[in-house]
C-alpha cells in the first residue's frame, strides 16, 4: 500500500466518536448475553408464541428474549401464523405498495480486505474502476431512460472515492435530466462509515438513506472476515457508524447484516439491539429499512462459497418472518442478489423494497454488459425494471416510484411516527399510484402498462369517495402530460 494511502487511513477513524456512544466502556452488543438469550428461549410455549405475534401486530417493537422465542418457532401451524402475520404487518404499515429501485455502483477501489468481497484491495481479479463526471451521467442517463427514480449508490471504501468525491457524485445523480421529466429523485447510499464533520456535508445535498452493514456482529467472527489494522476491521467504528449519522442530521439510517458469516440467528438478534439503542437514543428513530443479504459466489473469492455458516433457502424465510415481526414500522429490503424463486416466496413475507434492471459493474449501465471482474459478486434476479414491475403489477402490488416523502420532510422521526401508527400506506398510496401511472405511460411496455392499468383501477376502487374524487382529478393531469405530482 502506498504511503498515501495509509496516511488516508489514518485519518479517517475519530475516536471521540466510537467514545462518546460507549456506556461504562462497553457497546451495546454483548455477544454473550445474546448467545444466553437464544439458549433460554428453546422449545417454546404456543401460548407465548401467539401473544409475540399478536404484539407485533400491534405494530409493537419486540424485546430480544421475544425475537429469541420466535426463532425456535418450529411447530408449523405456529410458523405459518407468523407467516402469515408478516405480511399482515407489512400491509398495515405499508399497504400494497413495493418501492423499486436500483443500484449504482460508482467506485470499486478499496483499501480493505473483507474476505467475502471482490472488492476486497488483495483480489487482483477486479478491473478497478472510478466513474468520472461524464462516466457517471452516462450510467444515471441509462438508468433515468429504464424508468428508475430512486437509486442506491454504492462505493468502495477508499481515497478515491472520499467524501469530497461522494458529494460530487450525489450532485451529479440529482442533475442529470431526461425529456420529458425523467430524473433521480432520490440518491440513497451504501458506503463505509464516516466522522461527523464529513457527514454534514453530505447531508446539505439531500442524501437518502444511508446504509451501513454491520455484515456479522459476532465479535470473533468480525475480527476473522476483516483483517485487523485494516480500516474496516474496526468493530466500533462500524457499529456506531449510524449513530453519528443521526449525529449530522442524517436521519434516515439503515443497518444490515450479510447472511452467511455467521449464525443467522445471532446476527438477527443483534441488529435487534442495534434497532434498540438507536430509538433509545434518538427520540424513538431507528432504522428506516433493515437489509440481510445472503452471501452470493464473487470472482476469485473462495470464502463467499465455502463459508459455514450458509443460509438455506428455508431458513432466509425464517429469518425474514422473524425480522418482520421484531421490527414491524421498518422497511425491509430483498435484493436481487436472490433468485427469482426466492424473491417471490420472500415477498409474502412482507418485503417493502425491491431493486430491478440491477447491475452492480462499475459503469456496465451505460455498457449495457454483466463485467464480473468490475462486480463486487454475483446476481442471480437479473429480470429489467419492466418485467420486475409487471410481475409485482400481477401478483396484486403496486409498484412505487414515490419520492415525495424525502423531498417533504417526512424522514426521521416524522416517518417513524406515521409508521408506528400504521398509517405509511394512507399517505403513500395516492403518491404511489400517481408515480406508477407516471411509469406506465412514460416507460412500461404494453404488456406491462395493461397489467398496470387494470391493477391501479381496482386500487381506485378500494378508496374512500373523497380520495377517489381528489386522486382522479391527478391521474387527470398525469394523462394530459404533467409529472412529478404528489401530496
Ligand atoms: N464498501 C462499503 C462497505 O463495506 O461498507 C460499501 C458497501 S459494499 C460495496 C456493499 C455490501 O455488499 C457490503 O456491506 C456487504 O454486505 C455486501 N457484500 C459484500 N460481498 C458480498 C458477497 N460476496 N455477496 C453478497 N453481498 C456481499
Ligand atoms: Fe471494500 Fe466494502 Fe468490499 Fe469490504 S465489503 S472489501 S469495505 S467494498
Amino acid at each position: 500500500m502506498e504511503n498515501k494511502e495509509k496516511k488516508w487511513i489514518d485519518d479517517v477513524v475519530v475516536q471521540d466518536e466510537i467514545d462518546r456512544y460507549k456506556i461504562d466502556g462497553k457497546s451495546f452488543i454483548d455477544d454473550d448475553l445474546i448467545w444466553e438469550q437464544i439458549n433460554k428461549a428453546k422449545n417454546p410455549d404456543k401460548k407465548y408464541i401467539k401473544e409475540i405475534i399478536q404484539k407485533s401486530l400491534r405494530i409493537e417493537r419486540l424485546d430480544p428474549e421475544e425475537m429469541a422465542a420466535l426463532i425456535h418457532c418450529d411447530d408449523p401451524e405456529l410458523y405459518q401464523e407468523m407467516r402469515d402475520a408478516a405480511l399482515v404487518i407489512k400491509e398495515k404499515v405499508y399497504g400494497r405498495r413495493c418501492v423499486t429501485f436500483a443500484p449504482l455502483y460508482v467506485s470499486n477501489y478499496c483499501v480493505n480486505n473483507c474476505e467475502y468481497c471482490g472488492y476486497r484491495t488483495d483480489n487482483t481479479s477486479i478491473d478497478r474502476k472510478r466513474l468520472n463526471k461524464e462516466e457517471l451521467t452516462r450510467e444515471i442517463e441509462a438508468l433515468v431512460d429504464e424508468g428508475h427514480k430512486r437509486l442506491i449508490m454504492v462505493y468502495g471504501e477508499h481515497p478515491a472515492s472520499d467524501y469530497e468525491y461522494i458529494k460530487d457524485t450525489l450532485e451529479t445523480a440529482y442533475s442529470v435530466k431526461r425529456k420529458p421529466s425523467g430524473e433521480i429523485r432520490r440518491v440513497n447510499v451504501n458506503m463505509a462509515p464516516l466522522s461527523i464533520e464529513r457527514l454534514k456535508p453530505l447531508q446539505e445535498v439531500g442524501i437518502g438513506t444511508y446504509q451501513i452493514f454491520m455484515e456479522t456482529y459476532h465479535h470473533e467472527t468480525y475480527a476473522k472476515v476483516h483483517p485487523v489494522g485494516t480500516l474496516k476491521g474496526n468493530y466500533d467504528w462500524r457499529l456506531y457508524g449510524l449513530h453519528r449519522c443521526m449525529d449530522a442530521g442524517i436521519d434516515d439510517v439503515a443497518p444490515g447484516i450479510l447472511l452467511g458469516l455467521y449464525d443467522w440467528r445471532f446476527d438477527a438478534m443483534a441488529m435487534l439491539y442495534h434497532t434498540i439503542d438507536l430509538e433509545n437514543r434518538y427520540d424513538g428513530v431507528g432504522p428506516h429499512t433493515l437489509s440481510f443479504p445472503r452471501l452470493e459466489p464473487a470472482l476469485d473469492t473462495p470464502f463467499a462459497e465455502q463459508s459455514p455458516y450458509m443460509v438455506s433457502d428455508e431458513e432466509f424465510e425464517k429469518v425474514v418472518t422473524v425480522l418482520r415481526l421484531a421490527v414491524p414500522y421498518c422497511g425491509m429490503i430483498l435484493t436481487a442478489r436472490e433468485p427469482q424463486e426466492v424473491r417471490e416466496k420472500v415477498l409474502k413475507l412482507g418485503i417493502t423494497q425491491l431493486d430491478f434492471g440491477s447491475n452492480i459493474g462499475v459503469g456496465s449501465y451505460a455498457k449495457g454488459n454483466f463485467d464480473p471482474t468490475r462486480q463486487q459478486f454475483m446476481l442471480n434476479d437479473t429480470r429489467s425494471l419492466d418485467e420486475g414491475i409487471r410481475w409485482l403489477a400481477s401478483e396484486g402490488k403496486l409498484p412505487s416510484f414515490c419520492t415525495a416523502g424525502y423531498r417533504c420532510g417526512r424522514t426521521g422521526s416524522y416517518f417513524m411516527n406515521i409508521a408506528k401508527k400504521g398509517k405509511v400506506h394512507q399517505m403513500c398510496m395516492p403518491n404511489a399510484i400517481l408515480t406508477f401511472t407516471e411509469y406506465l405511460l412514460d416507460y412500461a411496455s404494453e404488456e406491462t402498462k395493461e397489467v398496470g392499468i387494470k391493477l391501479v383501477k381496482k386500487e381506485i376502487e378500494l378508496m374512500e369517495p373523497g380520495a377517489k374524487k381528489a386522486i382522479k382529478g391527478l391521474l387527470d393531469k398525469i394523462y394530459e402530460g404533467e409529472r412529478d405530482i404528489y401530496v
